[in-house]
C-alpha cells in the first residue's frame, strides 16, 4: 500500500483495504462494499474477475457518489 491516507478526498482516516491501485479507509469500504452490493451479484463476479488496474474505474465511478451525497444539493429544485 502507498496510500497513508483514504482515497476519498477530504478523508483522513488511515486506510484499510485496497480499492483498485489505491486504498480506502474501513468506513468508506464498507460503503463501497454496499455500493457494489446495490448494484447486484453480476457487479460482484465481475469485480472478483477483475485486476487492480481495470477496478479503478469503478472506484472511481462510486467516489463520484460519494462527493455528490456531500455536496450541498444547491441545484436541486425545493420541493
Ligand atoms: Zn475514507
Amino acid at each position: 500500500m502507498h496510500d497513508l491516507t483514504c482515497l476519498i478526498k477530504g478523508c483522513q482516516t488511515r486506510v484499510y483495504a485496497p480499492a483498485g491501485t489505491h486504498s480506502i479507509c474501513r468506513d468508506h469500504f464498507l460503503a463501497y462494499l454496499t455500493w457494489r452490493r446495490r448494484k447486484g451479484p453480476q457487479m460482484f463476479m465481475k469485480y472478483a474477475g477483475m485486476s487492480m488496474e481495470e477496478r479503478d474505474p469503478i472506484v472511481a465511478e462510486w467516489a463520484n457518489t460519494i462527493r455528490v451525497e456531500e455536496v450541498p444539493t444547491a441545484a436541486a429544485p425545493k420541493s
